[in-house]
């Protein structure tokens, strides 16, 4: 059968920030090819599915989602079906050969190809594009770059991982890391800014691992560099790793106030013992001192974490010592997940004994309900307290639209006369607390 070139494409994502970033660099390609975008799959002659692998079963998941998108073919033999993301990185070849009308695989690090495949896929052949090319061969297209929203844009620095977490997929699905080049990157900043964007997120695997390739700067100089930009309102990054986070770039959230008061800082466990077995290379120590200097430099900043709960090998008294820290960090907010194996990664074959899924389940659920009592807690400290709040959305009620505070907090506000622009900054005072959010009103700037 011949292919008829797709008139509109439907991309579904999965996933983090790379990957959102992922589906609107695929977006921006197929667009430069005359190929539109459309929010109803029905409507679409391509469909992509940007997959996630670090969700649960991800590979079940994203074969049955490709299922049911398989259904839709039936009935229509002209649409094109692309499989995309870390799952179909670790599926490649296999992913053709299970799903015979499967058109073809796009690795992460393959995003830039995606015209030259679908152009190789109208010619008759299925493909699959997986694998880590060089920094130099990847195509980014970011000025042409198809983003969502108008405030924040999310630019790539790092690409990639070199480190051996044991639970983590990553660097087999993203590849060894790939520093893009600091004038590259301020390059791109500036063009955000030129476009109308306040608010810039700095993206890797390891952000703050990032170097220049030629002149070996390290993120401290960049993030002083970005900062620096006239007219950056707002610079986030993420996600930074505890033992590469130097004096230096602590020294850098101090000293410039456009770098948001907020910052993930992933610890995973609170135990030591549950640190080594996940290979990750700091104690607690490391992470308890770095904390301490975060809150000199920078006081009232708002931290997150990620926590493994149920992590082969997890005791009580290693879970305990997790309570204990989130207890004593007093996170801002906390993403908790159980522990489940990945293909491929080192943690199964650890010699120690599996944590039950009812104890894991228990684990996790007495987790939250600490921290939504200490995030609860430190939010009612905030009533009465006025931010400079971003706007980013509509609210469910009337008269009613959310924003983010500096330090990242979810803040839904009465906008009273007249509605603020969405992507404008506008002061809001706080009225009430609960523990993932606040309320207030708008007020005069
Ligand atoms: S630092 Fe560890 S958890 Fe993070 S991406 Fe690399 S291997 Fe995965």
């Amino acid at each position: 059968m011949t292919l008829a070139p797709p008139r509109r494409f439907f991309v579904e994502t999965w996933g983090c920030q790379m990957n959102e970033l992922d589906s609107q660099r695929l977006s921006s390609q197929l667009m430069q090819q005359g190929v539109l975008p459309t929010r109803d799959p029905q409507e679409a002659d391509l469909i992509l599915l940007n997959s996630c692998s670090v969700r649960e079963k991800a590979a079940q998941k994203a074969y049955s989602r490709l299922g049911e998108y398989r259904v839709m073919k039936r009935h229509r033999p002209e649409l094109l079906l692309g499989f995309c993301g870390c799952v179909a990185q670790q599926e490649g070849d296999r992913a053709l050969e299970r799903l015979p009308d499967l058109d073809f695989v796009i690795g992460p690090a393959r995003v830039g190809e995606v015209g030259q495949v679908l152009q190789r896929r109208l010619s008759g052949r299925r493909v699959v594009a997986t694998g880590f090319p060089d920094a130099a061969e990847r195509n980014y297209d970011l000025d042409l770059l198809s983003r969502e929203g108008t405030y924040k844009g999310m630019v790539t620095i790092i690409e990639g991982c070199n480190k051996k977490c044991t639970f983590c997929i990553v660097p087999s699905t993203r590849g060894p890391e790939q520093n893009r080049p600091m004038e590259h990157i301020l390059a791109e900043v500036r063009h955000l800014l030129d476009f109308g964007f306040r608010e810039i997120e700095l993206l890797g695997q390891t952000v703050n691992h990032w170097r220049d390739p030629s002149t070996a700067a390290d993120f401290a100089v960049l993030l002083d560099r970005v900062a620096r930009i006239d007219g950056l309102e707002r610079l986030r990054f993420v996600t930074s790793y505890p033992r590469d986070f130097t004096q230096d770039m602590v020294d850098q959230l101090g000293r410039h106030a456009n770098i948001c008061p907020y910052l993930h800082l992933p610890v995973q466990s609170g135990s030591d013992r549950i640190l080594r077995l996940m290979g990750r290379g700091y104690d607690i120590e490391l992470y308890r001192d770095l904390i301490g200097r975060l809150r000199t430099s920078r006081p009232g900043i708002a931290l997150s974490t990620d926590i493994i709960v149920g992590f082969p090998g997890e005791t009580d008294e290693d879970f305990e010592a997790t309570l204990e820290l989130i207890s004593e960090v007093r996170f801002a907010s906390i993403f908790a997940f159980k522990y489940s194996s990945r293909p491929g990664t080192a943690a199964p074959r650890l010699k120690v004994p599996i944590v039950e899924m009812g104890v894991a389940d228990r684990r996790l659920q007495r987790l939250f309900a600490l921290q939504k009592g200490i995030q609860l807690e430190i939010n009612q400290t905030l009533v009465g307290e006025t931010f400079d709040i971003l706007v980013t959305s509509w609210g469910k009620q009337p008269g009613s639209q959310t924003g983010r505070t500096p330090c990242h907090r979810l803040l839904h506000f009465d906008f009273g006369e007249q509605a603020a622009e969405l992507g404008s900054m506008t002061r809001v005072v706080v009225e009430k607390a609960f523990p993932h959010s606040l309320v207030g009103s708008r007020v005069a700037a």
